[in-house]
């Protein structure tokens, strides 16, 4: 996240919208091609549905107009941090002083670009979905990616997680990565530059990801589509998709199931307010109807607390507990 050296929000006021520095960032945004909301819930833009109104949601329309948003918001000091799908972050209850900026508009072109014998490279935009990229692959036949399914996440966000599965995660099938450093220039980082590991790409922090290209393989549409609806079943299976969470809320630990040692220190069902950890999945927590981040984050620290005690292991989170 950027610095917070200066207010979007009037500090001392914080629900007012038309405060001073309000109107000088409006006027700053009607100068660049970005959509801009105000004073925007983040529950709306995150798969746990919890979140406190961020200053502003920023939309750049292109590329161009993403650099320059960044580049100023950064000369005024502003703190402002990307948002993918907000299917692994938990923001904070109350108003948050940020701007979060979303590339849903500005990069999330799908293009097929090299083709070598039965593998083909696709370029892919940061801000596309990852269903849309996963039936992209099931109309022109290209398979390497299934693992993918039901990741509710943007192709930006599943690149700085590597996300996946135990059958593979994205880093695997990645050939380079395009970003934006902190000063706004564009690089291209070869899978080799990077230290991909377990839910991480090793980038640097303040990397924006453009875009990513992907190694895919010629496969046949039938077969594709069968392997996606029995991993989407295995998913319903055992995952409590009833509610809204954000997936698994620690890292596997090495050769142990987080889940499985969240349920033998007793947790398996726990609630604090509208949050519960997952009677199906205990490394999930629910949001039950009106959960706050606080309550979740409760459940987060009893969990740490409990498996230290028990195990002397201390858990990693993997959800990204911002603010
Ligand atoms: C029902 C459910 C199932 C899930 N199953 C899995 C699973 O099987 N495997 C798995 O790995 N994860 C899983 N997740 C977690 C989550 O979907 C993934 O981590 C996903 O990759 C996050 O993508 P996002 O676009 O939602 O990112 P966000 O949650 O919006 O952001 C995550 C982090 O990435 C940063 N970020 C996002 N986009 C960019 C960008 N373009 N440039 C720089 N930084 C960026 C954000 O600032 C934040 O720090 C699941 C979540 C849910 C709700």
């Amino acid at each position: 996240m950027g610095s917070a050296a200066s207010h979007i929000l009037p500090p001392s006021d914080p629900g007012n919208p038309e405060g001073d520095s309000v109107r000088e960032f409006k006027a700053l945004f009607r100068s660049l091609d970005v959509e801009a909301e105000w004073l925007e819930p983040m529950s709306r833009h995150t798969t746990f549905r919890i979140g406190g109104p961020v200053a502003c949601l920023v939309r750049p329309l292109d590329e161009a107009s993403l650099a320059k948003a960044l580049g100023e918001l950064k000369r005024l000091g502003l703190p402002h941090f990307i948002l993918g799908a907000g299917s692994n972050i938990l923001p904070p209850d109350d108003p948050w002083d940020v701007a979060a900026v979303q590339l849903t508009r500005s990069c999330s072109d799908i293009v097929p670009i090299e083709e070598h014998g039965d593998r083909v490279r696709v370029r892919v935009g940061a801000g596309g979905m990852l269903s849309r990229l996963l039936r992209f692959c099931v109309r022109h036949q290209l398979g390497g990616i299934e693992f993918l399914a039901g990741i509710p996440g943007t192709v930006g966000g599943a690149v700085v997680m590597n996300a996946g599965t135990k059958r593979g995660c994205i880093g695997e099938a990645l050939l380079w990565v395009d970003v934006l450093d902190g000063n706004g220039r564009r690089h291209r980082l070869e899978k080799s530059r990077l230290s991909v590991s377990y839910r991480s790409l090793g980038l640097p922090p303040d990397a924006v990801v453009l875009g990513a290209c992907l190694d895919l393989r010629r496969s046949v549409g039938a077969k594709l589509r069968g392997e996606l609806l029995e991993i989407l079943r295995h998913r319903r299976a055992t995952q409590p998709l009833g509610y809204p969470s954000a997936g698994c809320i620690f890292k596997n630990p090495p050769g142990a199931s987080a889940g499985a040692l969240i349920e033998q220190v007793g947790l398996k069902g726990w609630k604090v307010g509208g949050a519960q950890i997952s009677e199906k999945h205990a490394n999930w927590i629910v949001n039950l109807g009106k959960a706050r981040a606080e309550e979740v984050l409760a459940l987060v620290e009893e969990a740490e607390k409990r498996v230290f005690e028990a195990f002397g292991l201390r858990m990693e989170r993997e959800i990204r507990i911002l603010g």
